[in-house]
């Protein structure tokens, strides 16, 4: 038997049947229109986003990677919530302007953003996160063609990585940002284009749970930015701190101890250089904020036995969860936190691989985990789906077509 993912706290059982939000999961399949569902738990999120206020100091604003959980009614319950917003692309950026979002208080990072994109963002008053010199110089032009004062800030290639990240987004040669020792020529060079100077944005990692590894990047990051403003000789209005904070999502895996990361980001701001003395900051935050606000939802299709092993065939697969599959990403393919949620909290009575209804042995969304034994029309709860879930799986594969979605 192979070990599952840890389900996270406060999920519990209403006759059996797995509730979120204090609704059971098959109201919820009804009131959707069936299954597979994505349910996000607005509930989660609040809680979520009350706990970084509670732990990160007041000085630190937090932002939403929209790339993590683009649904619409997942972006305006965030936009009540966090300060700002940080996209990707122009399609999140037509997400954001649908919320009424201020969007100056919108981020845009991104290697390869087209002239398009560009001039949607400077019309719209958005601070390009500038990946590099040429793209620069292509957002100049476009500003200079429509009158407008673009607002910049500089994606920074730190020297360093995000130690133990699932994901790692700088140190060495990357696609994305400008590597540290040409970043003070630029910043001269949009300064005195007569931009809007909006400062730095430095990403060096994703999904962390060691809390000191993810303490360590910011001082790290913060000295950084010190050491960039000193040689650019400009003030530093605005530092993105980058993120990277993670969740659990496989066996032994322990929450990030948000604590300690607050106090010791707390102990960094009080001694800041001159040069970053009025500067504000913050952390921009995917999965940490939605993550495991999410559920997966499908329903048991068939039960099969192939040479002695029980395979549970859902309607779901690797085209919502492509991440639960391990073909996100990972090196080594392990199980998602997951249950059957019709029998919810029972006891495991039985081996069983729950797979996908795709014709490849890639859909499979846990492998030979100890469960109750589930029959056609129990439904299986894949846990941890509320980031990069449907909007990050080939949902057209096989003729498939996409998940329901539902936030309550
Ligand atoms: C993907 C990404 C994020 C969000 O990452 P999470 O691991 O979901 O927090 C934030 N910032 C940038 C620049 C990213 O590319």
């Amino acid at each position: 038997m192979k070990a599952l993912g840890p389900i996270p706290a406060g999920f519990d059982a209403a006759g059996g049947i797995l509730a979120i939000d204090g609704r059971s999961v098959t109201e919820l399949i009804a009131e959707a229109g069936g299954t597979p569902l994505f349910v996000y738990s607005g509930d989660r999120i609040r809680q979520r986003v009350a706990a970084l206020r509670a732990a990160l100091p007041e000085r630190v604003a937090i932002h939403y990677a929209l790339k993590a959980n683009p649904f619409l009614p997942v972006v305006e319950l965030m936009s009540s919530l966090v300060d700002g917003f940080d996209i990707a692309s122009g399609g999140e950026l037509e997400l954001v302007r649908a919320t009424g979002v201020p969007l100056e208080r919108v981020s845009f990072a991104g290697p390869g953003k087209r002239n398009a994109e560009l001039e949607a963002a400077i019309r719209g008053g958005v601070t390009l996160n500038l990946e590099s010199e040429g793209e620069a110089r292509r957002a100049f032009a476009i500003a200079e063609k429509f009158g407008i004062t673009p607002r910049m800030a500089i994606r920074v290639n730190p020297d360093f990585d995000l130690k133990g990240s699932g994901m790692k987004m700088g140190g060495g040669a990357k696609p994305f940002g400008i590597d540290a020792e040409r970043v003070p020529a630029l910043v001269r060079e949009v300064v005195a284009s007569g931009a809007t100077w909006r400062g730095f944005h430095i990403f060096a990692g994703s999904q962390a749970l060691d809390a000191e590894a993810v303490a360590d990047t910011q001082r790290q990051t913060i000295a950084l930015a010190g050491r960039l403003a000193e040689e650019s000789g400009v003030d530093l209005p605005h530092c993105n701190l980058g993120g990277g904070f993670g969740i659990p999502y496989f066996p032994g895996d322990t929450p990030l101890d948000l604590a300690f990361v607050g106090e010791q980001l707390t102990a960094s701001l009080r001694d800041l250089p001159d040069v970053l003395a009025e500067t504000e900051f913050c952390v921009e935050l995917g999965r940490y904020l939605v993550g495991e606000a999410g559920v997966y939802l499908a329903e048991v299709i068939d039960r099969k036995v192939s040479h002695g092993e029980v395979f549970l065939v859902t309607d779901g697969g690797l085209h919502h969860q492509l991440a639960a599959s391990g073909n996100f990403g990972t090196v080594v393919r392990r199980n998602y936190p997951s249950a059957i949620a019709t029998r919810f909290g029972a006891p495991v009575e039985e081996e069983a691989t729950i797979v996908g209804c795709l014709c490849t042995p890639l859909d499979k969304l846990a492998d030979r985990g100890g469960f109750p034994r589930a029959d056609v029309g129990d439904l299986v709860a894949i846990f941890c789906a509320g980031a990069y879930g449907a909007s990050a799986s080939p949902a057209t594969f096989l003729g498939q077509g996409p998940a329901r979605e539902v936030l309550v």
